[in-house]
């Protein structure tokens, strides 16, 4: 132990188990790997929870393009164990949300407070800390890889919390949250009265429910085929609930004929597009916050859009910058305004990942997490 300990500390290096994906459609394995020291700039989280995005099935659906072997899992809370040279965001053992956002703070993007558009030139985005046991690279998934006992990210990619948070809630500001939330404030700037309606009511389409409400948004119109799904949201603000066959009818019918002010579509199911601008009143906005799988596309009318005078906004992680939005959602949700506890559907070990990535895909589940016990574990060791 001592030896292995001594041998590690040599380059910084440590040994971390994982959960390694080797190919579309492939069972996940739980590995052994090593994980570099933190560089300039880049911190070491030990991951408490990290829960399951749609995103991340998408990769191991073959959705979208990625490179196997890979470490997924960009949702997620820890705590720091090793700074690397220059970090002075965090300490060590401070608890913090764990992003795929990285900003480099010097690029033209981040300089205009665009830190989702970032280009700036980090070690990260050049290779991964990861490497299997022989030496070989194992890729960095969405710049995160935080299915795994430890991660290395950028500073930028942590942001603190306190301790009355527990981890399985904190990790849902990772991303899910982040991103719903973030494409009412941040993206579409909704305002006190105006009609929304959200397209797919999965953890994120419940965030934009949620988002909505803390804006004052009304009414607040959730669509959904699923009955469940329909059900939740209106536990978490929606005024109305409905199939995707009714919704002209409903939002209408709760607008006194009007049509929406905002409608965010939240889910990448290909469908979800077609007949979205349908649904804006003149002014209105549509938020694209779901991503499709690759080569999705749909139809618009460009004379209505102009004649109307309407918008499209794309919304990349609801265009949210991590140092600014974590410590507002943690202040909403500790004064009972953001429920996060509601969104854990479930939690699961490392070891039962491929039964928690299953639970997503049944498209059942809000959020399911994988929680990390690292009772007697050590920052530096291996077992
Ligand atoms: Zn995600
Ligand atoms: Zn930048």
């Amino acid at each position: 132990m001592l030896a292995s300990v001594r041998a590690m500390s040599g380059n910084g290096d440590v040994k971390v188990r994982a959960a390694v994906s080797r190919g579309v459609g492939m069972a996940t394995s739980v590995e052994e790997l090593v994980l570099a020291a933190p560089g300039a700039g880049e911190v070491r989280v030990a991951i408490d929870a990290c829960a399951v995005c749609h995103s991340d099935l998408m990769f191991l659906d073959g959705g979208w393009a990625t490179d196997f072997p890979v470490v997924l899992g960009h949702e997620a809370a820890g705590h720091v164990v090793e700074l690397g040279e220059g970090v002075d965001n965090v300490a060590v053992g401070d608890r913090v949300v764990v992003s795929l956002i990285r900003a480099c703070g010097e690029c033209r993007a981040c300089r205009r407070g665009h830190d989702v558009a970032c280009t700036g030139d980090l070690a990260l985005r050049n290779r991964s800390p990861l490497s299997d046991l022989n030496g070989d690279p194992v890729a960095h998934g969405l710049g995160t890889a935080a299915f795994a006992e430890q991660v290395v990210v950028h500073r930028s990619q942590v942001a603190a919390f306190p301790d009355s948070v527990p981890s399985e809630a904190a990790a849902l500001l990772g991303c899910g949250v982040l991103t719903g939330v973030g494409a009412v404030t941040n993206t579409a700037q909704v305002g006190e009265g105006e009609s929304v309606v959200v397209i797919g009511c999965g953890g994120v389409g419940l965030s934009v429910v949620q988002g909505a409400r803390l804006a004052g948004a009304d009414p607040i119109i959730a669509v959904d085929p699923l009955v469940s799904k329909q059900e939740s949201a209106l536990k978490f603000g929606a005024t109305h609930a409905t199939g995707p066959d009714d919704t002209a009818d409903r939002l209408t019918g709760a607008t006194g004929g009007r049509l929406a002010d905002h409608v965010f579509v939240t889910t990448a199911a290909p469908g979800a597009f077609a007949g979205a601008t349908g649904l804006l009143d003149r002014m209105g906005s549509l938020v694209l916050v779901g991503i499709p799988a690759e080569g999705v596309t749909f139809d618009i009318d460009p004379g209505v859009l102009a004649v109307a005078n309407q918008r499209i906004l794309g919304s990349k992680m609801g265009t949210a910058r991590l140092a600014e939005d974590v410590p507002r959602l943690v202040d909403q949700y500790l004064s009972d305004q953001l429920d996060l506890d509601g969104m854990v559907t479930s939690t699961y070990s490392l070891d039962e990942i491929d039964t928690a990535f299953a639970e997503a895909r049944s498209g059942e589940a809000i959020r399911t997490v994988v929680v990390f016990d690292h009772s007697g574990h050590t920052g530096n060791s291996t077992r």
